[in-house]
């Protein structure tokens, strides 16, 4: 899905959050576990303000465990409740309701002690596009999508989810925009292709990709293009790798464009392993 994000589309959104938030419990925040920091909408905190939160690491299956494992500490550390799941697999995601029980207990054990009646959990999921949120909420929904009915402040497209007996789940998912201003942010969500269609250049975002991975995934080049490092002439490796690979134009030199959409694809698919883009000691 490509959202162009105008003043207007984000005030929209928003405007559409907050309403929503009055319905739920607790805020399923979806980010990708392959970029936990880039891939989060700026101004979620402003939104939703002290509303209960569960950070949700999606697509933990193509992200660096070891990373993986160091930001869902760093996510306690600041005082936020995170899990990693894929979202691809069903069983899995029982981890989500478990997190949310876990999240929501003080405040469900003092409505028990208060002898008030408890009831399942309610939950929206909120994330930039692309990360998960419908994949997610079709692999929870399983069959039992019940109708709304005329519960006050939904509107009729709205249904609740029932999760479990302890879960329900908004339908629909806030969609926020991702951040733009820095142009790394752009890079990281364009290269694990978080933001498919994208204006940027083909080969600058290759570049960008063969950088990181030199710096960070140095063995995982080594595996799979022959290189440690990317040359000071960029030409030089673009050269190395298209003989490689046999990328070359109808004349039977080396086709750049190809190579920069080689390396893109390499690691979109996970030729290059599992990655992420986000290291968390750049944040501490
Ligand atoms: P939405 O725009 O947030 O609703 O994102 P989608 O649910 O449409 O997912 C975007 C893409 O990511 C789809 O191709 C999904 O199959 C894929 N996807 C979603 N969750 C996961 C996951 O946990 N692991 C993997 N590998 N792919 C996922």
């Amino acid at each position: 899905m490509t959202i162009q994000w105008f003043p207007g589309h984000m005030a929209k959104a928003r405007r559409q959050v907050t309403e929503n938030l009055k319905l739920v419990d607790i805020v399923f925040e979806l980010i990708d576990a392959r970029l936990p920091m880039s891939s989060r909408n700026p101004m979620l905190d402003d939104i939703i303000h002290q509303k209960t939160r569960l950070l949700i690491l999606n697509k933990a299956d193509m992200a660096d465990e070891t990373q993986t494992k160091r930001w869902i500490e760093y996510f306690k550390e600041k005082g936020h409740h995170a899990v990693a799941v894929n979202s691809l697999d069903s069983k899995g995601l029982k981890r989500v309701t478990k997190a949310a029980e876990e999240v929501l207990k003080p405040k469900w054990d003092r409505m028990r002690a208060k002898g008030l009646k408890t009831r399942a959990i309610r939950a929206m999921i909120v994330g930039i596009p692309n990360v998960g949120k419908s994949t997610m909420i079709n692999r929870l929904a399983k069959k039992n999508v019940a109708r709304t009915g005329n519960t006050p402040g939904i509107t009729r497209s709205q249904q609740w989810i029932k999760v479990e007996k302890e879960l329900e789940l908004l339908d629909t998912p806030g969609i926020l925009w991702p951040k733009f201003e820095d142009q790394e942010v752009g890079y990281k969500l364009a290269v694990t292709g978080a933001i498919k269609d994208t204006i940027m250049n083909m080969d600058d975002l290759a570049i960008y990709g063969l950088n990181f991975l030199a710096k960070h995934y140095p063995k995982r080049l080594e595996e799979r293009y022959k290189i440690t490092e990317v040359a000071e002439e960029v030409v030089e490796t673009y050269n190395h790798i298209g003989k490689l690979r046999n990328v070359k134009a109808a004349g039977g030199e080396i086709d750049y464009d190809q190579v920069s959409e080689l390396i893109i694809r390499d690691i979109r698919n996970e030729y290059l392993g599992t990655l992420t883009f986000d290291f968390v000691e750049d944040y501490e």
